[in-house]
């Protein structure tokens, strides 16, 4: 049983001395009551669809939250246990004629888990991240003394000690680190801390009504150039768009193995959707930006909108295999920047893997937010996505926008904040968790190794 809680999707692989699988809170408080007379550190294991190892153990025991599956939509919200997968939460919500705007576009991973990394994805150029939607949180505390306590937090509700502030980037998404800004209540803090300061056990999340229409489409472009004339274009005047996603040459060449449609000319691709269905309007945007018009698909329908997410979420899909397949680490990276400074940070990343892995790499992803994804298909990518991290923080960037540092990526946190704010999180660590029991090794380091 272990075994199936030693690895998530960024193919790190850990181990553990026993595995918690609680049905209620009180059970939870129990087992951080038990490991912390035992000495034993506690990760805490949703779906294990991350991709920086944070649910992973480096030894002590983990915590799954796979039976916190209390699942209640009302108008306007729904009641969420920590296990309940996302998908499940999109159904449900969906039944009730409402939508739940965050949207990693992972929906196996678990909603303890979103909340957990403040996950954001491809709906966020409109909604947001995770953060944004929740209005309540339960959450287990390990507590001072090795006495665990259940609270539970509303939207609003002051922190009740001074948790400090640090200078936070100028970017649309941010989850590197805590969150410690002037003002900011319990949920807040909560958002993003991946699972090192307290176990989430249910959440209430904010529910919207469905659009009555919504226009969507994948566009292709016969450069990479024309594509990203348009995302300037588009981002500030269109009013009811909700996704500016991008692919680029690499990435269609990757997805040409599964997808025949894709047109042979097509040097980039941009999938949107916009809940103002404004036909006209979009064949003006369409001609304006030279979008290869013919051979570009578009749709109104729900089932339209599934053909495009499932080709938009086929592309990691396929990357991870390739990467196993060629035998290497999987290499990413999640910087975001300024919007006013994409196009640098775009030139920059194409230059240097051009210089570096001519070919073996793929830019896409959430371009309408600043933040791409790159990903190298072979060899040893460690220095170079360093150098690209360090570019984005020199660009009044984030190293983190939306999938959390977890272990893979600790040592990043460094590279974007100044030892004293550094110090500004690790004391509300200490304050919340002074024994260090939760997420050893995730976000600090703490010297361990898989
Ligand atoms: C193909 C693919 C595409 C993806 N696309 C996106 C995307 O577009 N946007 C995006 O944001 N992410 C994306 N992800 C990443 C992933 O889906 C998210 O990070 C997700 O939020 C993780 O949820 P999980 O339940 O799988 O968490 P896990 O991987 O199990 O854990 C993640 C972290 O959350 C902590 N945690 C889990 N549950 C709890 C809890 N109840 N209380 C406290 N801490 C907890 C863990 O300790 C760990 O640190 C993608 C992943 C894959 C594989």
């Amino acid at each position: 049983m272990t075994e199936n809680y030693l690895e998530d999707a960024s193919g790190l692989r850990g181990h553990a001395d026993r595995v918690i699988v609680p049905a209620d809170e009180s059970a939870v408080a129990e087992a951080l009551r038990e490991a912390a007379a035992a000495g034993a550190s506690v990760t805490i294991a949703g779906a294990g669809t991350g991709v920086t190892g944070g649910g992973v153990p480096f030894g002590g025991w983990v915590l799954s939250l796979e039976k916190f599956n209390r699942l209640e939509v009302r108008s306007g919200y729904a009641i969420v246990g920590a296990g309940v997968l996302l998908r499940d939460l999109h159904a449900a919500a969906q039944r009730s004629g409402q939508f739940y705007p965050p949207d990693p576009t992972e929906t196996a991973a678990s909603i303890g888990g979103t909340i957990a990394t403040n996950a954001s994805g491809s709906r966020s150029f409109k909604y947001g991240a995770t953060r944004r939607w929740i209005e309540s949180l339960r959450v287990v505390l390990a507590g001072p003394d090795g006495h665990p306590a259940v609270r539970e937090f509303q939207r609003g509700d002051a922190i009740d000690f001074n948790p400090g502030a640090i200078p936070l980037p100028k970017v649309r998404k941010n989850t590197a680190g805590y969150l410690l800004r002037p003002g900011m209540d319990w949920p807040d803090l909560f958002c993003g801390s991946e699972g090192t300061l307290g176990v989430i056990a249910e959440a209430r999340v904010r529910l919207l009504p469905i659009p009555p229409a919504i226009l969507s489409g994948v566009l292709f472009f016969p450069t990479g150039d024309a594509a990203l004339g348009a995302v300037e274009a588009w981002r500030g005047s269109v009013p009811g768009l909700r996704m500016l996603e991008y692919m680029d040459v690499n990435s269609l060449r990757l997805l040409r193995e599964r997808f025949s449609a894709i047109p042979a000319e097509a040097a980039a691709a941009l999938l949107i959707e916009d809940e103002e269905t404004d036909v006209d309007a979009w064949l003006d945007r369409i001609a304006a930006a030279g979008v290869l018009e013919e051979a570009s698909w578009f749709g109104m329908s729900a089932g339209d909108r599934e053909r495009f997410r499932h080709f938009r979420h086929a592309l990691p899909e396929i990357v991870n295999d390739t990467v196993r397949r060629n035998g290497y680490k999987k290499m990413h990276t999640d910087y975001a920047v300024p919007v006013k400074r994409n196009g640098e940070m775009l030139a920059y990343y194409r230059r240097r893997l051009e210089e570096e892995f001519p070919g073996r790499y793929v830019i896409f992803g959430h371009i309408g937010d600043a933040h791409v994804h790159i990903n190298v298909l072979s060899g040893d990518a460690g220095p170079l996505l360093e150098e690209f991290a360090r570019q984005a923080v020199a660009l009044g960037g984030t190293v983190s926008a939306e999938h959390g540092l977890g272990k893979r990526k600790a040592a990043l946190l460094a590279l974007q904040y100044a030892p004293e704010h550094l110090e500004a999180m690790r004391a509300v660590k200490r304050r919340l968790d002074p024994h260090n029991l939760l997420g050893r090794g995730t976000l600090w380091g703490d010297g361990l190794s898989a």
